[in-house]
């Protein structure tokens, strides 16, 4: 069987002027590795490539850790860590992100709300969106987040379910620009292509799709681009095969049956959601269950008996 723990942001400290970015340090990570390690055994990438089946109906106690959306602090902050306790992993990078330098729309979502208060970035999106929040709304949003203060639920709420995604791309970049430069942003945000390739000499390079679209909701021909188009550009810049994607989001609308099937016709053999599960059926290569790490051993989430 084979556990799956996924990390995004890997940092310092997140003491930002509002709370809006979430991860973990260095040493939590660290931490979690150790504690895992104790549990079962990480598995090579190049086992998993050639192994995948077996490893995954084993009776055994497999271990892999993915990172998603390529961040330049993955690298600097896990990469050592990795090293030091001979763990390998996975790392999915959008190439939107140096193909045309952009900043992908979840992370400038998450980088606009460190810095603009919750209150009013609400005021600002309605300027151009035209809405009516209803207080039954209001309270959906304060109970689907409810770790979040009232106004900050009430932003995540109405970006992640009220707005349609095209719009809220629209609305996210045009104040994006407003704060930030882009291009200077996508620089330092995200990994470098020789920080990619260094990556993919120990084959630890996966495909998170060209612009990380929660590719479900979209129409085939796009979903079909968002997979291939992005697997050729990481293959280019790389030299290696890249066969493995992890659906941006990563929920069930996400990657529904049609996403699975594409990201089989564009040439991949593995594909990684993010629904909670310990995998130990070989049937489907392409819903292969992820845990968020907080939900494992030495996570925030974690509970004994989970
Ligand atoms: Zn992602």
């Amino acid at each position: 069987m084979l556990t799956v723990s996924n990390y995004h942001y890997i940092r310092e400290n997140y003491n930002h002027k509002y709370p809006s970015i979430f991860g973990v340090t260095p040493t939590q990570f660290e931490n979690q590795i150790r504690l895992l390690k104790n549990l079962g055994n990480f598995v090579k990438i190049t086992d998993f490539l050639d192994h995948t089946e077996d490893i995954i109906a084993s009776k055994e106690n497999f271990y892999l850790i993915t990172f998603d959306d390529g961040l330049n602090e993955q690298y600097q902050y896990a990469v050592p860590i990795m090293e030091d306790l001979e763990v390998d992993g996975l790392f999915f990078i959008n190439t939107i992100n140096h193909e045309e330098q952009k900043v992908s729309t979840v992370h400038k979502i998450h980088l606009l709300r460190s810095i603009i208060d919750p209150k009013e970035m609400m005021n600002k999106i309605l300027e151009s969106h035209e809405f009516d929040y209803s207080q039954k709304e209001k309270e959906t949003a304060h109970n689907i987040y409810r770790f979040d203060n009232h106004e900050s639920a009430e932003v995540k709420y109405f970006l992640n379910f009220l707005m349609p995604y095209v719009e809220k791309e629209k609305v996210v970049n045009m104040l994006f620009h407003q704060y930030f430069d882009e291009k200077n942003t996508a620089g330092e945000f995200y990994m470098s292509k020789n920080q990619i390739r260094e990556l993919s000499k120990k084959k630890y390079i996966g495909n998170h799709t060209h612009s990380h679209k929660p590719l479900g909701l979209f129409e085939k021909n796009v979903i079909e681009y968002e997979l291939s188009h992005s697997k050729l550009f990481l293959e280019e810049i790389t030299g290696t095969n890249v066969d493995i994607v992890s659906y941006p989001y990563g929920t069930l609308s996400a990657c529904t049956p049609t996403v699975q099937e594409k990201s089989k016709e564009t040439g991949h053999k593995i594909g990684f959601t993010a629904i909670k599960g310990i995998n130990k059926n070989a049937n489907n290569l392409f819903a292969l269950n992820r845990f968020d790490c907080n939900d494992l051993i030495g996570g925030k989430n974690y509970q004994n008996g989970n």
